[in-house]
């Protein structure tokens, strides 16, 4: 049983990892929850990749434009309303056009680059379009450094993320993933802070491989946690995930996606993990352990469903914390 959310733990200093769609569904939630200012994101950015030019950011744009109500909620990224004459002009006159960036997104793309031109940094575009758009809670990209993600296929060729993710759809068959350009690198100062000062730290119900790893792959990042409460949302629900290639990935990576394979895949740092009602059933396997786990209902389909999953989450931390 959940215990029952309570008006005080508004005020909790929550910091998520996230990657993009799975990640800004919670964090919409969160958001909405929390009072405020509380809010800290730390996201994922060892899926940017430079296209025409430009320094593109998926997960930081999905994280943005969910929290701006602005994204599309068909795709859960992009923009909502958005008109295609851009691509489809690039499509007419042979150019890439494997990339689908629409007009509103594109302007975004276009002003982010003359920034980072002009000398800002990732995180302080990222803080300025949050206050264009009126975002009380603050996204932080992981770092502000390239942290590129690369796929190895069983082929033996190396893949930059999104000619995997996008150009191949997730076809061919991971044999391994390379994070942040295979360099060990620091998180953004923002990022590092914004860990130190949290109670509670959640693991989004993003991609384990390819949206926490990478986060959880920079310097002195597992250290910190370690002195946190963690809590997870599983990704996978009945050995599937919802979207993209998470539970793909663990099988090709020889383990059978599971809720289980998730808590795993965290397990020496979690103090609590949230996983569906679904694998209720299948949870009475693996429930015995000093993690604590409780089963939610967890897909998220509008807004209600995300803001009665971030109250339970945060139930779960707030009262690890009072045990702790
Ligand atoms: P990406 O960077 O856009 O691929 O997004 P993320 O890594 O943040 O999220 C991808 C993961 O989100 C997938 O593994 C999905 O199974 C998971 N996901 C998407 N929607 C939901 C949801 O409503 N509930 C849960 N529990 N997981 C979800
Ligand atoms: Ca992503």
């Amino acid at each position: 049983m959940t215990p029952r959310f309570e008006e005080s733990f508004k005020d909790l200093k929550v910091t998520v990892l996230a990657g993009g769609v799975g990640g800004a569904k919670l964090l919409v939630g969160l958001d909405k929850t929390l009072n405020p200012g509380k809010l800290n994101a730390i996201v994922n950015t060892g899926d940017d990749f430079f296209h025409f030019g430009l320094h593109i950011a998926p997960d930081i744009d999905s994280v943005c434009y969910a929290l701006a109500g602005l994204s599309d909620p068909v795709h859960g990224w992009g923009r909502k309303d958005e008109s295609w004459q851009v691509l489809e002009e690039l499509r007419r006159i042979g150019a890439p056009d494997w990339f689908a960036l629409g007009d509103k997104d594109l302007a975004w793309q276009l002003e982010r680059q003359r920034l980072l031109n002009a000398g800002m940094s990732l995180t302080e575009v990222t803080e300025h379009f949050c206050a264009t758009f009126g975002i009380p809670s603050r996204v932080l990209p992981m770092c502000d450094e390239p942290a590129p993600t690369r796929i190895r296929t069983q082929n033996g060729e190396w893949l930059g993320f999104q000619d995997y993710f996008v150009r191949q759809k997730c076809k061919p068959e991971v044999a391994e993933i390379s994070l942040t350009g295979g360099k060990k690198i620091a998180p953004s100062q923002a990022a590092e802070r914004a860990l130190r000062e949290a109670d509670l730290v959640i693991f989004a119900p993003s991609n384990p491989w390819v949206s926490i790893d990478p986060i959880l792959s920079l310097k002195g990042v597992r250290e910190i946690l370690n002195e946190k409460v963690v809590v997870a949302v599983s990704p996978i629900i009945q050995n599937s995930a919802l979207k993209g290639p998470a539970a793909k990935m663990f099988r090709e990576l020889g383990i059978m996606p599971s809720s289980e394979a998730v808590r795993e895949h965290y397990i020496d740092l979690l103090d609590g993990f949230v996983f569906d009602d679904l694998d209720q059933e299948d949870s009475k396997k693996w429930q015995a352990s000093d993690i604590i786990s409780e089963s939610f209902q967890t897909i998220m389909k509008d807004e209600k469903d995300k803001v009665a999953l971030s109250e339970a989450v945060i139930s779960l931390g707030a009262r690890i914390l009072v045990e702790k």
